[in-house]
């Protein structure tokens, strides 16, 4: 830390992403990346407004926030984009939390919540999951303050159906309840057919996962008018050009291609009830997932080093030394040839530690 450093980020504890390896080719399965490639569509979309990059991209990014609410069924001022949606998470935290309305989210989720948190001085509460890594929506209600919850959660990939969900908006009425739906279209139903009955739900989402554009950078999210122009107050005093033009016609494109993205999922949900099948075979136990990735825990090797030993063997996937999941790793799913790999890997470790 220099000395210049100002005192109020001095405690500061940044998030760590995951590795991007460089040198080695690995099989990739640690930061829930989608295996698939971006539709033709979206590759030519770049390309063509690569010679347009001395104009500046339109704030507004009014094309995809029409056709985003046109699939979403809202309005277009009920929609804001971002530069992936950790950029909606923040500018959340920073407009509807503070010490009067301190937040709450899980002790085991995603650990950007607390790094926002920190970086905007906001109070938080980490509430625990239950013994078998549920949310407890009691535990949400009524809690007079700004609710996060990842639905499904992360890493555990957990899902909470739309009447919990419903229940923790309608119980915090004088609050808002942001739920990250990061990994909703892998299974999920998602909260945005609420939004119109409660002015207090946020819904994020972004193209990273389902869409094949963590490269590219573009979350959005879906909330009543009101809401919406509270956060586009934090953006235009942040960065109005948050969405660069390449990306915003990628995603626009990727909206016409969406019966490409919707069938990926489909085979990543499949890839994961295969993957699943396979390691509890292999006497693990499997979070039930309705995400793009699984969370798994062997019973013949720790989580730590079954981690390390695929890293070994070329295969990565995510390990968390928070003491609660350490014995776990989180295992993006991949192509079904990229899950062979993986479980004909975790059974030549297993052979090697059973001599
Ligand atoms: N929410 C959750 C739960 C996530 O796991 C991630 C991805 N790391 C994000 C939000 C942010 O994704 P992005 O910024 O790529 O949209």
């Amino acid at each position: 830390m220099s000395r210049y450093f100002v005192s109020k980020y001095a405690a500061l504890t940044p998030y760590t992403p995951g590795e991007q390896p460089r040198g080695r080719q690995y099989v990739k399965l640690n930061t829930n990346e989608s295996p698939f490639p971006p539709s033709e569509g979206v590759i030519r979309a770049v390309e063509a407004e690569g010679h347009r990059l001395n104009l500046y991209s339109d704030p507004e990014c009014f094309v995809l926030r029409g056709r985003l609410a046109a699939r979403y069924g809202v309005e277009p001022d009920m929609v804001m984009l971002t530069n992936g949606s950790d950029d909606i998470l923040n500018f959340a935290f920073m407009a509807f939390s503070d010490e009067q309305s301190p937040l709450f989210f899980p002790d085991i989720t995603y650990g950007f919540y607390p790094v926002f948190a920190s970086l905007n001085h906001i109070p938080y509460t980490e509430i625990p999951l239950t013994d078998d890594f549920s949310i407890d929506p009691a535990d949400y209600a009524g809690v007079n303050g700004t609710v996060v919850i990842a639905n499904p959660n992360a890493p555990t990939g957990k899902l909470l159906p739309l009447d919990v969900i419903e229940a923790i908006v309608r119980s915090n009425p004088d609050h808002v309840v942001i739920v990250d739906e990061a990994y909703i279209d892998f299974g999920g139903q998602s909260a945005v057919s609420l939004v119109p009955r409660y002015d207090n739900l946020l819904v994020t989402q972004t193209f990273s996962k389902s869409r094949s554009m963590a490269g590219a950078r573009l979350g959005f999210c879906i909330g009543q008018a009101s809401l919406i122009a509270d956060l586009n107050t934090l953006r235009y005093s942040t960065n109005p050009y948050n969405v660069n033009l390449m990306t915003a016609a990628a995603g626009v494109a990727a909206l016409e291609d969406d019966d490409y993205y919707m069938g990926n999922c489909r085979v990543i949900m499949d890839n994961r009830a295969w993957t699943t099948s396979a390691l509890e075979a292999l006497g693990f136990t499997v979070l039930p997932s309705k995400a793009n990735f699984v969370f798994a825990k062997s019973d013949r090797i720790g989580g730590e080093e079954l981690y390390l030993r695929l890293k070994e063997k070329g295969v990565l996937v995510r390990h968390f030394k928070l003491d609660r999941i350490k014995e776990y790793n989180r295992i993006t799913i991949g192509t079904r040839a990229q899950m062979e790999c993986l479980v004909d890997t975790v059974k030549e470790i297993l052979k090697e530690a059973a001599v």
